[in-house]
């Protein structure tokens, strides 16, 4: 099976350098965003492009700035905290995006203003502690594994509706909805499906209890499926290649490797 790098490196996605070449791999997103809305009847200002910056060194990261980006996300704790202190300067909306061990909690409720990996109900707890004591609250999104075979991180969705339930005892929390990774393949369909399946997810919950989900917005698609993930109503998508340019570093370091059985 193809990884994402494997079916996505290359020419499509060019290594942004300087203030203008961000400038036009943002306004390619942004036509595509806006093309995948159009085709879906759907409103291409209310989906939200979250730039994903792991990796990527500061220099440029500042040049992305420049071209725009008011948000960035880190998949990686350590990362993100370095970052948010040496770009403090810069007006920055920090998001992390990936699994959270609950000794990094602190870190998180530090300096995040988002968090779009939550799955446990410790990781939650200790969170909502640490931002109590900081005077401060956190938007968070509930990962959901679609992809049952493809990683270990997320909620089960049969999971979901207790996890939700007993969100709303962490008042520093502010539920905003949902976030997946669907399967790493070219095969379409299957992803679709996993973008499906958040979907369904959120609508039952949205049916059970409307209040405990908040908006109950969809977070889904990456560089090489975010038109897909729109088609099938994400609010909010998350691209590190199309706009920095291909990574090299393999996903295994911020993915865990699918079990083999
Ligand atoms: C890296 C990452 C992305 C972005 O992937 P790209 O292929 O760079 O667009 C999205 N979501 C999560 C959780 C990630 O770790």
């Amino acid at each position: 099976m193809p990884s994402v790098s494997d079916a996505s490196s290359g020419p499509e996605y060019p290594c942004a350098v300087t203030v203008d070449d961000f400038e036009r791999n943002i306004a390619s997103v942004q036509a595509r965003i806006a093309a995948a809305a159009e085709r879906s009847g759907r409103d291409a200002s209310e989906i939200r492009l979250l730039p994903v910056s792991k990796t990527v060194g500061e220099d440029r990261v500042r040049l992305a700035v420049q071209a725009g980006c008011r948000e960035l996300s880190e998949n990686n704790v350590q990362e993100a905290k370095r970052k948010h202190g040496n770009l403090a300067d810069l007006d920055i909306r920090w998001s992390v995006i990936g699994h959270l061990q609950t000794n990094k909690a602190r870190d998180v409720a530090a300096f995040a203003a988002e968090f779009q990996a939550l799955d446990s109900l410790r990781v939650a707890e200790v969170l909502d502690r640490r931002l109590h004591a900081a005077g401060r609250s956190l938007d968070v999104y509930v990962q959901v594994n679609t992809s049952a075979e493809e990683s270990k991180y997320g909620l089960e969705p049969a999971a979901v509706p207790a996890f939700v339930a007993a969100l709303p005892q962490f008042t520093a929390l502010r539920v905003r909805g949902f976030m997946t990774l669907a399967l790493f393949t070219a095969d379409t369909p299957r992803v679709r499906g996993c973008f499906r399946l958040l979907r369904t997810v959120r609508d039952r919950a949205r049916d059970t209890d409307p209040d405990l989900i908040g908006p109950g917005e969809l977070s889904m698609g990456m560089s090489g499926d975010y038109e897909v993930a729109i088609e099938e109503g994400a609010d909010c998508v998350r691209l590190g290649q199309a706009i920095f340019g291909a990574r090299t570093t393999a996903n295994d370091l911020y993915w865990p490797t699918p079990t083999k059985q």
